[in-house]
């Protein structure tokens, strides 16, 4: 609970100052975590959060739990806590599964005319199984890209 109010105070002073940069040129001191040296690729970043692993280094553990995502990596220690994924990963969760499932629902009752009972329970179960499969993997792929884009104040934690 601490880390939380930790993480939205920082997340929002540090969006903050990152517009003000822009604003200004990119010239204000506050804006040398983007300028830091290390690279951070997007798609590996992504990736490694779609195998739920830390964007960082690909071996620690991203969650904790089924969705929770860790303060910190348990392998190279970097600060994952800085994420704000939000309702990001239902919302394109919601957008994939509901866009396989209506089309198969109306395939279906085309090719076969099946008993609507049996076709809402079929299709029920194939939308649980494929959001509760989706769902981790896609918001540790947004947890990825906010890491590569050093948003949030991912990337402030750096010598810099
Ligand atoms: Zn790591």
């Amino acid at each position: 609970m601490q880390s939380s109010n930790l993480k939205t105070a920082s997340g929002y002073d540090l969006l903050a100052e990152g517009r003000a940069g822009k604003e200004a040129g990119g010239t204000a001191a506050q804006t040398a975590p983007d300028q830091d040296a290390s690279e951070r690729l997007l798609r590996p970043a992504m990736l490694r959060g779609w195998r739920r692993r830390c964007p960082s280094c690909g071996a620690g553990p991203l969650f904790q739990g089924f969705l929770r995502v860790r303060d910190h990596c348990p392998v190279c220690n970097e600060a994952l806590f800085h994420q704000r994924a939000d309702d990001g990963p239902a919302y394109v969760t919601i957008l994939i599964v509901g866009h396989i499932i209506g089309p198969l629902m109306l395939a279906l009752y085309i090719k076969w005319t099946p008993d609507p009972l049996i076709t809402a329970a079929l299709l029920s179960v194939a939308s649980v199984a494929m959001s509760l499969f989706l769902l981790p993997r896609i918001k540790g792929a947004f947890v990825g890209l906010q890491w590569s884009r050093r948003m949030h104040g991912f990337g402030d934690n750096e010598r810099g």
